[in-house]
């Protein structure tokens, strides 16, 4: 008989982990995919619901060095140069000082990644020979095979501080580029996670970024899920579990609740706060598993199993709820008329929303004469304010940062705002000191395997390529874990 693997989560991770098992091991194992929501691809997902509004968690982009994400979707028959487009080595800072923009351009040269940043011309010409000197030593110690992983306790800026970087530099916005792509802003970020990323994106082409033609869930996640299931997993949405049930050290079941599916056409992103509700039914319980692989994000985890002491005083997960997570904010607009066209994300404007891409150029479908923006950012010190109050903010400071006339909400014929404030859209901070806490794909429980942008992994910055790496090891695991039994 074939034994039974559950995978919890339909995003990135959970995709994956279904993929390489029925991969590997199709004709002994069979996979269960469950997962709350009712779009495959978790907080990567972005699609158009029923009323016609475009969901996202926010605006993602695809780097060079994502090789096992590429690999996924080679082996789902999906064809990257179609599904994808280049932003051609191009981004951009805003400097409050200069009061404009600064292109970092890397196209059609062959340069290391921390040189982009060392020919930067965004700073006073007293300040540039200082950081450029501090960059090109952090990347040439990234690449230099030294452990990393020993400089997570301390926060990127003191680590550039203590190896010569003049204090006021960290206040330039070239410095909080690392720290608003991972939405650390306005907290620090851990120099683990700096240096690793210097290390990922080593050169120009693993240092590229791509972003979808289209929406991600028709594009990427649908036909992965049509993959796995071609493989032979079954797929179940609106299924969230909410406890896991245990005897000793297995797991032997798990209570899901089932949100009701006709209520949710909004999909995740209009759940409350707090995430769903748990239900009536929410003593439905599933058993019918040998091994479960959870990729539920951090912040859901701490919530299940609530009433039970012993499993959070445990050391293992009493550690879990170290990890802090931030709510993420999302914005499109398209405006009636053309406006600037720049090629590449702008950082370093003014919160919340801190990054800002133009995708019109790259997007399949038309959307009339006029210019397609995303937004994302960061909710924190923003809470208070009202959606209104953040879009017209939002609407103002691009139209400054370009140098264009403002932008006016009559000037749009689209605009869709979302605040990722659920637990389940939430992502982990990349904080100092926050890997010690990070567990691997192994729990206490002898057929219980974490995977997930959250848990340790070899890529260890939380992005999709990091959630694709998790997968490797929690379903080799688990694979281990069943040859035993
Ligand atoms: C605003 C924003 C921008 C981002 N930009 C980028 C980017 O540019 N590049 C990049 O690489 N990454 C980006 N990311 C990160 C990327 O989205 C995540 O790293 C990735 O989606 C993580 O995949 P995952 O499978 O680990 O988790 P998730 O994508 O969160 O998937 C988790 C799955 O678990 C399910 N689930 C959750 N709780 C339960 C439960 N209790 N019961 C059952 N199922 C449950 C969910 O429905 C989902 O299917 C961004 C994230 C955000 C929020």
């Amino acid at each position: 008989m074939k034994k039974r693997i559950l995978i919890i989560g339909a995003g990135p991770s959970g995709l994956a982990a279904a993929a390489n098992i029925l991969e590997m091991a199709a004709n002994e194992v069979e996979v269960t995919i469950v997962h709350m929501g009712h779009h495959v691809g978790g907080k990567a997902a972005s699609y158009v619901n029923a009323a016609g509004e475009h969901i996202e968690h926010g605006w993602h982009m695809v780097l060079g060095f994502y090789t096992r994400m590429r690999g996924l979707l080679a082996r789902a028959g999906i064809s990257f140069d179609r599904a994808f487009s280049s932003m051609r080595g191009q981004s951009h800072v805003y400097e409050t000082w200069s009061k404009r923009l600064h292109t970092i351009d890397a196209s059609g040269s062959k340069v290391a990644f921390a040189a982009r940043f060392s020919q930067y011309d965004g700073l006073p010409f007293g300040d540039r020979a200082n950081y450029s000197r501090v960059m090109a030593d952090a990347f040439l110690f990234a690449t230099s095979g030294a452990n990393l992983l020993e400089h997570d306790d301390i926060c990127f800026d003191a680590w550039a501080q203590e190896r010569g970087l003049r204090e006021h530099v960290t206040r330039y916005a070239i410095f909080r580029v690392l720290r608003e792509g991972y939405f650390n802003f306005p907290e620090r970020i851990s120099a683990y996670h700096a240096l690793q990323t210097l290390r990922l994106m080593s050169d120009t082409q693993k240092a590229e970024a791509f972003v979808c033609r289209g929406e991600w869930s028709e594009t990427v996640w649908k036909p992965v899920a049509a993959y796995v299931e071609r493989l032979g997993a079954k797929i179940i949405p609106y299924t969230m579990v909410t406890d896991f049930i245990y005897e000793g050290r297995r797991i032997t079941g798990l209570r899901v609740s089932r949100p009701d599916p006709e209520g949710h056409h909004h999909g995740a992103s209009s759940w409350p706060k707090g995430g769903i509700p748990r239900e009536a039914n929410s003593d439905h319980a599933l058993s019918t598993f040998d091994s479960v692989i959870s990729t539920i994000p951090v912040g859901v985890l701490c919530t299940l199993n609530q009433t039970d002491q012993a499993w959070w005083q445990s050391p293992f997960f009493a550690r879990i709820k170290n990890l802090r997570s931030a709510t993420t904010l999302a914005m499109r607009i398209i405006t009636k008329e053309p406006v600037r066209q720049l090629m590449g994300p702008v950082f370093g404007m003014r919160a919340p929303l801190g990054i800002a891409t133009d995708m019109t150029g790259h997007l399949t479908e038309k959307h009339g004469p006029g210019s397609v923006i995303d937004f994302c950012g960061q909710e924190a010190g923003f809470e208070s304010w009202s959606d209104d109050a953040i879009v017209d903010f939002t609407l103002e400071n691009y139209a400054r940062t370009l140098g264009m006339k403002p932008i006016a909400r009559a000037d749009l014929s689209w605009l869709e705002f979302h605040r990722n404030a659920s637990n389940h859209e939430q992502l982990l901070l990349c904080e100092p000191g926050v890997n010690v806490f990070r567990p691997g794909a192994k729990t206490p429980f002898h057929n219980l395997f974490f995977a997930g942008d959250w848990t340790r992994n070899d890529v260890d910055v939380v992005c999709m390529e990091g959630a694709i790496a998790s997968a490797d090891s929690a379903s080799r695991a688990a694979l281990a874990y069943l040859s035993q039994i």
